[in-house]
């Protein structure tokens, strides 16, 4: 089955006991069983909840993986996940990874012992240099968050691989329609179902997805134990959303290329950060592990004057925090992403005060370019 097919056929997409055209919403919190000796595949649904499940196997499908499991958040995801590791065991993460993540590296899994180090991603020589003999993972984000910074997953892949380190990769930017970190070699998958997957603005949710069966069995073990579990409901919403990724991503990546080209030829417009750019460092490395450049982008305005009047005057674009909705959404990274990241920190990183970052929707893109301007002052 082509990806398309599979987002409407694949996995569990229709009730078996019913036929309906959907996964019911299991609003339950317990199973009745029949046997004293054997309990059913259900008993308690933070264990499993067939809504989930059905989402579950979605997700797993999508990502190549043998094993999915749908979390409250995107921050629930991750930090449940990074539980596989243990006191004493070190970390590499790219230097721009997420500020919700970076957040609950330095500031609470540091303090129950696991030390991370933050490298330049774009550059493999960096990342093994960081590598010590207690690492035990590599965590990246490509393209990053938010100056889309590009990280050459199969050769981070087979460096982790040849030394027993675990590789994850948080793919919430490309989501499986455009990346597979499982096909180039990594070993867990990480998403802010937030974003494209669910891709309405509506749902809060996370993913994991590995391809090992061991490792699917210690995830399971830890979100079976420490619970933060997505809803029924949620699951609903999300699978709902997911139906629609391949249309909604072609669409907006379609928007965000004219959108792109447009702010290349404003004088206000320093830089312009995106993948698809022939100009931008990661764009040969980015099309090799990818098939196409997303609909996220940032970019560097003239001044902060410009910032604000484009931040606060644009009407189609909401002026929000997130991204991957249906509305284009712009924000500000220095004051929302990445406000967590001390500012020293953030202005060694590149992510100054002039630093804008859209996620394309699914409005007219000429529409959105007219907005733009009219806000700008172009
Ligand atoms: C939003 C986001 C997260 C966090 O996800 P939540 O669903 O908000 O908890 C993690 N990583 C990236 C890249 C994100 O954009």
């Amino acid at each position: 089955m082509k990806f398309a097919t599979k987002l409407i056929h694949g996995g569990q997409t229709i009730d078996p006991r019913t036929g309906a055209l959907g996964i019911p919403i299991h609003q339950t919190s317990t199973f009745r069983q029949q046997s004293v000796d054997n309990f059913g595949k259900y008993d308690y649904a933070r264990s499993d909840n067939p809504s989930r499940e059905a989402l579950e196997e979605a997700i797993a499908l999508l990502e190549g993986g043998t094993r999915g499991f749908a979390f409250a958040s995107g921050m629930a995801a991750i930090t449940s996940t990074l539980l596989i590791f243990s006191a004493g065991d070190h970390l590499v993460v790219c230097d721009d990874v997420y500020g919700g993540t970076y957040r609950a590296l330095t500031g609470v899994f540091s303090r129950l012992g696991i030390t991370s180090t933050f490298v330049d991603a774009t550059s493999v020589e960096a990342i093994a240099a960081a590598i010590r003999p207690e690492t035990k993972g590599i965590y990246l984000e490509t393209p990053s968050n938010p100056l889309l910074k590009v990280t050459d997953l199969r050769a981070v892949a087979e460096l982790a691989r040849a030394r027993g380190i675990v590789t994850l990769v948080d793919n919430t930017f490309m989501t499986p329609y455009l990346q597979r970190p499982l096909d180039l070699g990594c070993d867990i998958v990480l998403h802010s179902g937030t974003k494209f997957l669910s891709g309405h603005s509506d749902v809060i949710c996370g993913f994991a997805v590995v391809r090992d069966t061991e490792l699917g069995n210690r995830i399971r073990y830890i979100q079976n134990g420490f619970g933060a579990i997505l809803g029924p409901q949620d699951s609903f919403l999300a699978q709902r959303g997911l139906k629609t990724l391949k249309i909604r991503m072609d669409q907006s990546q379609q928007s965000t290329i004219k959108i792109v080209q447009w702010l290349g030829e404003q004088k206000q417009v320093r830089a312009v950060h995106y993948p698809g750019l022939a100009s931008h460092p990661g764009h040969a490395v980015h099309n090799a592990q990818a098939d196409g450049p997303g609909a996220v982008f940032s970019f560097e305005l003239d001044s902060f004057e410009t910032t604000k009047r484009l931040l606060e005057g644009a009407r189609l674009s909401a002026f929000a925090v997130s991204l991957g909705g249906v509305e284009s959404i712009i924000s500000y990274p220095a004051r929302m992403s990445h406000a967590s990241v001390p500012p020293d920190e953030r202005t060694r990183k590149g992510i100054t005060d002039t630093l804008v970052r859209l996620s394309v929707g699914l409005e007219d893109a000429d529409d959105l370019i007219a907005d733009m301007a009219q806000a700008m002052g172009v």
